[in-house]
Protein backbone atom coordinates (compact mmCIF):
# COMPACT_ATOMS: atom_id res chain seq x y z
CA UNK A 1 0.00 0.00 0.00
CA UNK A 2 2.31 2.58 1.13
CA UNK A 3 5.11 1.65 -1.85
CA UNK A 4 2.10 2.21 -4.15
CA UNK A 5 1.62 5.91 -2.81
CA UNK A 6 5.45 6.48 -2.91
CA UNK A 7 5.00 5.17 -6.60
CA UNK A 8 2.08 7.60 -7.34
CA UNK A 9 3.70 10.37 -5.85
CA UNK A 10 6.96 10.02 -7.72
CA UNK A 11 5.32 9.69 -11.12
CA UNK A 12 3.19 12.44 -10.32
CA UNK A 13 6.57 14.63 -9.57
CA UNK A 14 7.85 13.12 -12.85
CA UNK A 15 4.63 14.49 -14.94
CA UNK A 16 4.94 17.87 -12.97
CA UNK A 17 8.57 17.84 -14.25
CA UNK A 18 7.82 16.96 -17.63
CA UNK A 19 4.97 19.55 -18.14
CA UNK A 20 7.39 22.11 -16.67
CA UNK A 21 10.02 20.97 -19.04
CA UNK A 22 7.30 21.11 -22.39
CA UNK A 23 6.21 24.88 -21.08
CA UNK A 24 9.48 25.98 -21.05
CA UNK A 25 10.41 25.33 -24.68
CA UNK A 26 12.37 29.29 -25.01
CA UNK A 27 10.02 30.75 -27.10
CA UNK A 28 7.81 32.35 -24.38
CA UNK A 29 10.93 33.81 -22.99
CA UNK A 30 10.36 36.65 -20.30
CA UNK A 31 6.55 36.40 -20.62
CA UNK A 32 5.41 34.18 -18.41
CA UNK A 33 2.21 34.45 -19.44
CA UNK A 34 0.53 30.78 -20.75
CA UNK A 35 3.12 29.87 -23.25
CA UNK A 36 2.44 26.20 -23.35
CA UNK A 37 3.79 23.62 -25.88
CA UNK A 38 0.63 21.73 -26.92
CA UNK A 39 0.93 18.08 -28.69
CA UNK A 40 -1.57 18.17 -31.82
CA UNK A 41 -2.13 16.61 -35.04
CA UNK A 42 1.10 16.81 -36.91
CA UNK A 43 0.61 18.61 -39.76
CA UNK A 44 -2.56 21.02 -38.26
CA UNK A 45 -3.08 24.26 -38.34
CA UNK A 46 -2.97 23.84 -34.34
CA UNK A 47 0.34 22.58 -34.22
CA UNK A 48 2.22 24.90 -36.25
CA UNK A 49 0.76 28.03 -34.44
CA UNK A 50 1.50 26.61 -31.21
CA UNK A 51 5.28 25.56 -32.72
CA UNK A 52 5.89 29.25 -33.92
CA UNK A 53 4.66 30.52 -30.69
CA UNK A 54 2.48 33.37 -32.19
CA UNK A 55 -0.81 34.12 -34.29
CA UNK A 56 -2.33 36.48 -36.16
CA UNK A 57 -5.78 37.60 -35.67
CA UNK A 58 -7.76 40.08 -37.76
CA UNK A 59 -10.11 41.97 -35.57
CA UNK A 60 -12.03 45.40 -35.51
CA UNK A 61 -10.45 48.73 -34.51
CA UNK A 62 -13.13 50.87 -34.13
CA UNK A 63 -16.13 49.07 -32.47
CA UNK A 64 -16.37 49.72 -28.72
CA UNK A 65 -17.27 46.97 -26.96
CA UNK A 66 -16.31 44.40 -29.82
CA UNK A 67 -12.79 45.26 -30.87
CA UNK A 68 -11.58 48.82 -30.24
CA UNK A 69 -8.46 50.12 -30.17
CA UNK A 70 -7.73 52.83 -27.45
CA UNK A 71 -4.93 54.26 -25.70
CA UNK A 72 -3.31 50.39 -24.32
CA UNK A 73 -2.39 50.22 -28.05
CA UNK A 74 -4.24 46.41 -28.49
CA UNK A 75 -7.80 46.09 -29.08
CA UNK A 76 -10.03 45.37 -26.48
CA UNK A 77 -14.10 43.82 -26.79
CA UNK A 78 -16.02 40.65 -26.45
CA UNK A 79 -14.58 39.81 -30.29
CA UNK A 80 -10.68 40.01 -28.90
CA UNK A 81 -11.55 37.99 -25.51
CA UNK A 82 -13.34 35.50 -27.39
CA UNK A 83 -10.55 35.21 -29.76
CA UNK A 84 -8.10 35.09 -26.75
CA UNK A 85 -9.92 32.21 -25.12
CA UNK A 86 -8.80 30.30 -28.40
CA UNK A 87 -5.43 31.63 -28.53
CA UNK A 88 -4.99 30.34 -25.12
CA UNK A 89 -6.03 26.43 -25.43
CA UNK A 90 -3.69 26.95 -28.54
CA UNK A 91 -0.93 27.09 -25.47
CA UNK A 92 0.34 30.98 -27.14
CA UNK A 93 0.67 33.29 -24.25
CA UNK A 94 -2.06 36.50 -25.19
CA UNK A 95 1.42 38.89 -26.28
CA UNK A 96 1.95 37.07 -28.94
CA UNK A 97 -0.89 38.08 -30.72
CA UNK A 98 -0.31 40.39 -33.65
CA UNK A 99 -3.65 42.22 -34.17
CA UNK A 100 -4.47 42.93 -37.54
CA UNK A 101 -7.37 45.75 -37.88
CA UNK A 102 -9.30 44.20 -40.71
CA UNK A 103 -12.61 46.05 -42.16
CA UNK A 104 -15.59 44.34 -43.01
CA UNK A 105 -14.48 44.07 -46.80
CA UNK A 106 -11.48 42.50 -46.12
CA UNK A 107 -12.36 39.89 -44.15
CA UNK A 108 -12.60 37.01 -46.67
CA UNK A 109 -9.44 38.81 -48.39
CA UNK A 110 -6.73 38.32 -44.98
CA UNK A 111 -8.19 34.54 -44.66
CA UNK A 112 -7.96 33.69 -48.09
CA UNK A 113 -4.16 34.80 -48.58
CA UNK A 114 -2.93 34.51 -45.08
CA UNK A 115 -2.36 37.46 -43.61
CA UNK A 116 -4.16 36.39 -40.44
CA UNK A 117 -4.69 32.73 -39.10
CA UNK A 118 -8.29 33.63 -38.37
CA UNK A 119 -10.90 36.17 -38.19
CA UNK A 120 -13.13 37.54 -35.15
CA UNK A 121 -14.75 40.83 -35.97
CA UNK A 122 -18.59 40.83 -36.10
CA UNK A 123 -18.58 38.56 -38.56
CA UNK A 124 -21.89 37.34 -39.82
CA UNK A 125 -21.90 33.52 -40.86
CA UNK A 126 -23.78 33.70 -44.33
CA UNK A 127 -23.42 31.33 -47.49
CA UNK A 128 -21.86 33.95 -49.72
CA UNK A 129 -19.17 33.99 -46.89
CA UNK A 130 -18.46 30.69 -47.10
CA UNK A 131 -17.84 30.53 -50.72
CA UNK A 132 -14.36 31.77 -49.77
CA UNK A 133 -13.83 30.84 -45.94
CA UNK A 134 -15.19 28.71 -43.54
CA UNK A 135 -16.74 29.91 -39.76
CA UNK A 136 -16.59 28.22 -36.71
CA UNK A 137 -19.52 29.06 -34.13
CA UNK A 138 -21.58 31.04 -34.21
CA UNK A 139 -20.91 32.59 -30.91
CA UNK A 140 -23.16 35.07 -30.40
CA UNK A 141 -26.55 36.73 -32.58
CA UNK A 142 -26.94 39.61 -33.01
CA UNK A 143 -29.51 42.05 -35.16
CA UNK A 144 -29.50 44.96 -37.73
CA UNK A 145 -30.85 47.99 -36.64
CA UNK A 146 -30.44 51.64 -36.79
CA UNK A 147 -28.41 54.74 -35.15
CA UNK A 148 -30.12 58.19 -35.52
CA UNK A 149 -29.44 61.57 -33.68
CA UNK A 150 -31.40 61.65 -30.02
CA UNK A 151 -33.78 63.92 -31.18
CA UNK A 152 -34.85 62.41 -34.12
CA UNK A 153 -38.72 60.95 -34.69
CA UNK A 154 -38.71 61.11 -38.37
CA UNK A 155 -37.02 57.39 -38.46
CA UNK A 156 -38.03 54.53 -36.79
CA UNK A 157 -37.53 52.36 -38.94
CA UNK A 158 -35.62 50.47 -41.92
CA UNK A 159 -38.92 51.75 -43.62
CA UNK A 160 -38.30 55.05 -43.33
CA UNK A 161 -35.69 55.37 -46.07
CA UNK A 162 -38.69 54.81 -48.47
CA UNK A 163 -39.88 57.97 -49.32
CA UNK A 164 -36.15 58.21 -50.82
CA UNK A 165 -35.45 61.78 -48.97
CA UNK A 166 -32.68 59.91 -45.88
CA UNK A 167 -29.45 59.53 -46.30
CA UNK A 168 -28.36 56.07 -44.47
CA UNK A 169 -24.73 55.22 -44.00
CA UNK A 170 -22.97 51.95 -43.26
CA UNK A 171 -19.76 49.68 -44.19
CA UNK A 172 -18.75 48.73 -48.11
CA UNK A 173 -18.88 44.31 -47.46
CA UNK A 174 -21.26 44.24 -45.14
CA UNK A 175 -24.42 42.37 -44.33
CA UNK A 176 -26.33 45.48 -43.36
CA UNK A 177 -25.30 47.31 -46.49
CA UNK A 178 -26.47 45.01 -48.86
CA UNK A 179 -29.71 44.42 -46.81
CA UNK A 180 -30.79 48.32 -46.41
CA UNK A 181 -30.69 48.68 -50.23
CA UNK A 182 -33.52 46.78 -50.12
CA UNK A 183 -35.18 49.51 -47.88
CA UNK A 184 -34.23 52.69 -49.95
CA UNK A 185 -35.70 54.31 -52.86
CA UNK A 186 -32.65 55.31 -54.29
CA UNK A 187 -29.12 53.69 -53.28
CA UNK A 188 -26.92 56.20 -55.35
CA UNK A 189 -28.28 58.95 -53.63
CA UNK A 190 -29.09 57.70 -50.20
CA UNK A 191 -26.93 54.94 -49.59
CA UNK A 192 -23.23 56.14 -48.06
CA UNK A 193 -20.53 53.57 -47.72
CA UNK A 194 -17.44 54.40 -46.12
CA UNK A 195 -14.67 51.49 -44.85
CA UNK A 196 -15.53 51.66 -41.03
CA UNK A 197 -18.28 52.07 -38.80
CA UNK A 198 -16.44 55.24 -36.65
CA UNK A 199 -16.65 57.10 -40.05
CA UNK A 200 -20.57 56.43 -40.61
CA UNK A 201 -20.91 57.46 -36.61
CA UNK A 202 -18.72 60.99 -37.80
CA UNK A 203 -21.11 61.46 -40.64
CA UNK A 204 -24.46 61.09 -38.16
CA UNK A 205 -22.76 63.37 -35.51
CA UNK A 206 -21.89 66.34 -38.16
CA UNK A 207 -25.20 66.01 -40.07
CA UNK A 208 -23.95 65.05 -43.16
CA UNK A 209 -26.22 61.27 -43.23
CA UNK A 210 -29.50 60.84 -41.17
CA UNK A 211 -28.65 57.55 -40.09
CA UNK A 212 -26.34 54.31 -39.59
CA UNK A 213 -26.94 50.98 -40.11
CA UNK A 214 -25.46 47.87 -38.87
CA UNK A 215 -26.23 44.99 -35.92
CA UNK A 216 -27.31 46.29 -33.32
CA UNK A 217 -24.74 45.48 -30.73
CA UNK A 218 -22.27 47.43 -32.73
CA UNK A 219 -24.39 50.55 -32.75
CA UNK A 220 -24.85 49.95 -28.53
CA UNK A 221 -21.20 50.62 -28.47
CA UNK A 222 -21.20 54.05 -30.10
CA UNK A 223 -24.32 54.98 -27.69
CA UNK A 224 -22.28 54.19 -24.81
CA UNK A 225 -19.73 55.82 -25.69
CA UNK A 226 -21.81 59.16 -26.34
CA UNK A 227 -24.91 59.00 -24.42
CA UNK A 228 -26.21 62.64 -25.31
CA UNK A 229 -26.04 62.59 -28.95
CA UNK A 230 -27.36 59.07 -30.51
CA UNK A 231 -30.06 56.52 -29.98
CA UNK A 232 -31.65 53.45 -31.80
CA UNK A 233 -34.75 53.69 -34.21
CA UNK A 234 -36.74 50.91 -33.90
CA UNK A 235 -35.88 46.87 -33.16
CA UNK A 236 -33.57 44.71 -34.75
CA UNK A 237 -34.34 43.61 -38.22
CA UNK A 238 -32.14 40.75 -39.22
CA UNK A 239 -30.33 38.38 -37.25
CA UNK A 240 -26.22 38.12 -37.59
CA UNK A 241 -25.17 34.66 -36.18
CA UNK A 242 -21.47 35.93 -35.64
CA UNK A 243 -18.29 33.31 -36.59
CA UNK A 244 -14.94 32.49 -36.27
CA UNK A 245 -13.53 32.93 -40.03
CA UNK A 246 -10.88 30.25 -40.72
CA UNK A 247 -9.56 28.81 -44.27
CA UNK A 248 -11.94 27.06 -46.06
CA UNK A 249 -10.65 23.94 -46.81
CA UNK A 250 -8.99 23.79 -42.83
CA UNK A 251 -11.55 21.77 -40.88
CA UNK A 252 -9.13 20.69 -38.49
CA UNK A 253 -8.74 24.14 -37.58
CA UNK A 254 -12.63 24.62 -37.63
CA UNK A 255 -13.53 22.02 -35.12
CA UNK A 256 -10.73 22.88 -32.85
CA UNK A 257 -12.29 26.49 -32.79
CA UNK A 258 -16.17 25.13 -32.39
CA UNK A 259 -14.48 22.61 -29.56
CA UNK A 260 -12.64 25.73 -27.36
CA UNK A 261 -16.14 27.68 -27.74
CA UNK A 262 -18.33 24.80 -26.61
CA UNK A 263 -15.82 24.78 -23.40
CA UNK A 264 -16.08 27.88 -22.96
CA UNK A 265 -19.42 28.33 -22.60
CA UNK A 266 -19.24 25.41 -20.14
CA UNK A 267 -16.16 26.66 -18.13
CA UNK A 268 -17.53 30.41 -17.55
CA UNK A 269 -15.09 32.05 -19.80
CA UNK A 270 -17.41 33.00 -22.60
CA UNK A 271 -19.82 34.61 -20.19
CA UNK A 272 -16.99 36.24 -18.40
CA UNK A 273 -15.46 37.83 -22.08
CA UNK A 274 -18.97 39.40 -22.51
CA UNK A 275 -19.84 40.50 -18.77
CA UNK A 276 -16.50 42.19 -18.88
CA UNK A 277 -16.82 43.62 -22.67
CA UNK A 278 -19.96 44.44 -24.70
CA UNK A 279 -22.61 43.13 -21.80
CA UNK A 280 -21.48 46.75 -20.29
CA UNK A 281 -23.83 48.07 -23.21
CA UNK A 282 -26.86 46.91 -22.54
CA UNK A 283 -27.49 43.87 -24.90
CA UNK A 284 -28.06 40.46 -23.86
CA UNK A 285 -25.93 37.46 -24.05
CA UNK A 286 -28.70 35.21 -24.01
CA UNK A 287 -27.91 31.26 -24.18
CA UNK A 288 -24.75 29.88 -26.13
CA UNK A 289 -26.00 29.50 -29.72
CA UNK A 290 -25.34 26.04 -30.72
CA UNK A 291 -22.17 25.90 -32.92
CA UNK A 292 -23.03 24.53 -36.21
CA UNK A 293 -20.40 21.46 -37.61
CA UNK A 294 -21.23 21.85 -41.16
N1 LIG B 1 -22.19 41.52 -38.90
C1 LIG B 1 -22.23 42.27 -40.10
C2 LIG B 1 -21.24 41.74 -41.12
O1 LIG B 1 -20.53 40.82 -40.86
C3 LIG B 1 -22.03 43.74 -39.86
C4 LIG B 1 -20.89 44.10 -38.98
C5 LIG B 1 -19.59 44.28 -39.71
O2 LIG B 1 -19.56 44.81 -40.81
O3 LIG B 1 -18.58 43.88 -39.13
O4 LIG B 1 -21.18 42.22 -42.22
Amino acid sequence: MRMKRVAALAAAATLALGLAACGDNGSDEGTGSGGESKSFAAGSTMERLNKAQAIKIGTKFDQPGFGLKGLSGKPEGFDVEVAKIIVKELGIPEDKIEWVETPSKVREDVIVNGTVDLVAATYTINDTRKERIAFAGPYYEAGQNILVKKDDTTITGPDSFKDGTKKVCSVTGSTPAEEIKKHVKDVATQLVLFDTYDKCRDALKGGQVDAVTTDNVILLGYIAKDEASFKLAGENFTKEPYGIGVKKEDTDFRNFVNDTLEKAYSDGSWKKAWDDTAGKFGAELGNPPAVNRY
